[in-house]
């Protein structure tokens, strides 16, 4: 397995991408290089380089699901899965890139790099906690949330066309009096709105890992920062490759679309009593598709045999979360209000 660590040209010690200057930076002597400088480096420089100085690994093996080698810092193991593609050790923390994840059909075509860095993912993240008076003291008290990890999450960025048309049987109800009569008069309509609309940027997620992580929530990216793929992005944070193809996230693009469509055009049916949508045909023409890696900052943590995931976008720093909620906690809280006013209530009665 071909991996790739960069180092430091002033101590040799990691190189890892700094969210808050944009640069590669050396958390050992502070040194900062720029991403183009670091990737010119590595290309002029390159294998031999990397080769001379043990940089670069090669495991045969012929299991392709898993991979492990050697931490060249400390000899700890280093495990992957198939779809790994960036990692650390989990004993001296440095920092891998598997180049080898991310060639032909697996190298990514674009990047929008993390913005939020861990301190203001952990902030944000205790932020949330402290606005949760329920929550568990056991939940709270062992720093979970300084376990909150940079992920590269694999996207399909996808281009569309839908045009079409949506019939809507619609009715607008008049009341009258006529003579003595009370006159209900219904009018019935057949609406027809149709018409063609263009999507930029649909995103969808091109991994079956963040099961129970809803990405569209986290949504949306500045696609404006998206610039092209470079390995060193990813240095100092995990990532992942898909495992879901183009192919098979398109029909769910379409169904975002469709259901874009459908959603915008009935927003013109108005000044109708009731409007019922009737028979559709929304035909999708795909443009171009692009996978990019985007950045989220993702907790997992488990607390009572249950499993708690927390994901803010590494973007904009968007947050969503679920928490647990402690009933007995819950119940003491409740509790203390009663006692509180049982106590001012026995004030008030000796008071009197
Ligand atoms: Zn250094
Ligand atoms: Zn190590």
């Amino acid at each position: 397995m071909e991996t790739l660590e960069y180092r430091c040209p002033n101590c040799n010690a990691y190189l890892v991408f700094d969210a808050k200057s944009g640069d590669m930076k050396c958390d050992y002597c502070l040194s900062h290089f720029s991403v183009d400088e670091v990737k010119e480096n590595n290309e002029t420089r390159g294998k031999v380089y990397n080769e001379e100085n043990g940089h670069t690994h090669s495991c045969e093996e012929s299991d392709s699901e898993y991979f492990s080698y050697s931490c060249p810092s400390c000899g700890g193991e280093i495990i992957g899965d198939a779809t790994t593609a960036a990692t650390e050790c989990p004993f001296c923390e440095n920092p891998t890139v598997i180049t080898q994840r991310l060639k032909g059909e697996f190298k990514p075509d674009f990047v929008i790099p993390f913005k939020v860095t861990k301190k203001e993912a952990v902030s944000a993240l205790e932020k949330l906690y402290g606005g949760k008076k329920l929550l568990p003291n056991a939940f709270t008290k062992d720093n979970r949330v300084k376990k909150v990890t940079g992920m590269y999450v694999p996207y399909w960025i996808c281009d569309c066309e839908a045009s079409g048309t949506v019939h809507y049987d619609a009715t607008r109800v008049r009341t009258y009096t006529d003579g003595k009569y009370m006159v209900t008069r219904t009018d019935i309509y057949k609406v027809i709105r149709g018409g063609t609309v263009s999507f930029d940027n649909i995103p969808q997620d091109g991994t079956t890992k963040l099961e129970g992580i809803h990405t569209e929530s986290i949504e949306p990216y500045d696609y404006s920062e998206m610039i092209p793929f470079s390995n060193e992005y990813l240095s100092g944070y995990f990532a992942d490759i898909y495992d879901v193809n183009s192919e098979e996230v398109l029909d769910r693009v379409a169904e975002r679309a469709k259901a874009s469509v459908r959603e915008s055009f009935r927003e013109t049916v108005i000044g109708y009593s009731t409007v019922t949508e009737g028979q559709s045909n929304i035909n999708i023409k795909n443009g171009d598709i692009h996978y990019a890696l985007l950045p989220v900052w993702m907790l997992n943590t488990n607390w009572n045999g249950k499993t708690y995931t927390f994901a803010m976008n590494g973007q904009t720093g968007k947050v969503v979360g679920d928490l647990p909620v402690d009933k007995k906690k819950f119940w003491k809280r409740v509790a203390m209000f009663f006692g509180i006013f049982a106590a001012v209530a026995a004030l008030i009665a000796l008071a009197l």
